[in-house]
């Protein structure tokens, strides 16, 4: 329609400007001589065609420009419906439709426009699924924390409630009750301390307090200092670091926790085991590998892609009195995380291995390759 209204004025505007200069040339006789002479002296092409009358060429260029006019206005107007096209997806879009995007393909900068709106509702998309994830991450945190904490505090109140009602017959049952409470009090402080450690350790900000530390000297001091226990569990520790030493920048205290956790694990969990393995090898100029195994029964299969996961407690470890929260390795793994390292854990029948490999030099940062867990 648009196309045809143009062509309408053009037509208008052409025969006007063609009576305005036929008029002008009829009017003025030195017009028409000018015209004359430029005609007998202008020859085109190799067989000396003399010009048209000056009407044909007029009308020649004005058909040109009419053509360029109406052409640029068709482009004009069909690029403005493309843009229409685009709001009406956007609004579409916008209403709720998440899951669509701007399916047509254009040319040139409209292509562009479709490509960066279309990965712009991509990323939109996935900050509001990542939001919805830690939204419902959080609600766990606040289920799983109140459940962990009322159980012990139901106890303490339960016991402190006997002594309060004077419900004790002797001081023995007394001290029974109130020991009972106390061991309960501790449980609930070791779990805000591990959530409160944590929620620390979850933040990519949290600052490390690096330090140049040997590995070597680092495991021989953890075997020395879980000696006993492991023997009064009739278990051995047993140190394979090679004679060099091993030196990293790393976070002693927080590195030093990881492995507390690693070997506290392996006494818990695997006390129908003999041996706790220590091992830490330099795998290149930037990477080493740590790793503390032990030979009790092995994680189920279907467990061992979530011990990390935090509160996840292996069915078996939550009926034994281990008293854990379940936190250590989610803590441990963050901490690994926050060098720039990554842990993983492998189980059969033989060993439990929990594998961690760091990088080097602090601010490094090491890809994990495709393991499993
Ligand atoms: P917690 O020890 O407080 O329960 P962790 O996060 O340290 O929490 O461990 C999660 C679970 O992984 C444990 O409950 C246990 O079931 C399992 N686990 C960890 N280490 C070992 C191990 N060496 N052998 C067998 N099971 C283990």
């Amino acid at each position: 329609m648009e196309g045809i209204v143009t062509v309408v004025i053009l037509l208008l505007l052409n025969l006007s400007v063609i009576v305005i200069l036929n008029e002008m040339i009829q009017t003025n006789p030195g017009l028409q001589d000018g015209i004359f002479i430029i005609k007998r002296s202008v020859f085109i092409g190799p067989a000396h065609y003399q010009l048209w009358s000056w009407e044909n060429i007029f009308i020649a260029l004005m058909i040109v420009f009419d053509v360029g006019v109406v052409y640029w206005r068709l482009i004009r107007r069909y690029h403005q419906m493309q843009l229409r096209h685009i709001i009406g997806e956007l609004h579409y879009i916008a209403n709720g439709h998440f899951d669509h995007r701007i399916p047509f393909t254009l040319k040139g900068d409209t292509q562009r426009v479709v490509t960066s709106v279309n990965s712009l509702v991509d990323s939109v998309i996935s900050s509001i699924e990542e939001e919805r994830r830690i939204e419902k991450s959080k609600d766990e945190l606040i289920t799983n924390v109140s459940h962990d904490l009322r159980t012990p505090l139901t106890s303490i109140i339960g016991y402190l409630g006997l002594v309060e009602d004077r419900q004790y017959h002797s001081e023995e049952e007394l001290l029974k009750y109130t020991n009972t409470a106390f061991n309960k009090a501790k449980q609930m402080k070791s779990l805000v301390d591990d959530l409160f450690e944590y929620t620390k350790m979850r933040q990519t900000d949290t600052p490390l307090t690096i330090a140049h530390l040997d590995l070597t000297q680092m495991m021989a001091q953890l075997a020395a200092s879980f000696e006993l226990e492991a023997n009064e569990k009739g278990m051995t520790l047993v140190t394979d670091v090679g004679d060099e030493p091993i030196h990293i920048e790393a976070d002693a205290e927080k590195l030093g926790r990881v492995f507390n956790n690693l070997i506290g694990n392996a006494l818990k969990y695997g006390g129908d085991g003999k041996h706790i393995y220590l091992r830490a090898k330099q795998l290149s100029d930037r990477e080493v590998a740590v790793s503390v195994e032990n030979d009790g029964s092995k994680i189920p299969e279907a467990a061992l892609g979530q011990v990390f996961e935090r509160f996840y407690r292996v069915e078996e470890s939550r009926s034994k009195a281990t008293g854990g929260t379940g936190l250590g390795l989610a803590i441990a793994q963050s901490i690994v995380s926050l060098h720039g390292g990554y842990i993983y854990v492998t189980s059969d029948d033989d060993l439990t291995r929990f594998v961690i490999h760091l990088p080097i030099k602090n601010g490094d940062r090491l890809k994990r390759p495709d393991v499993k867990n």
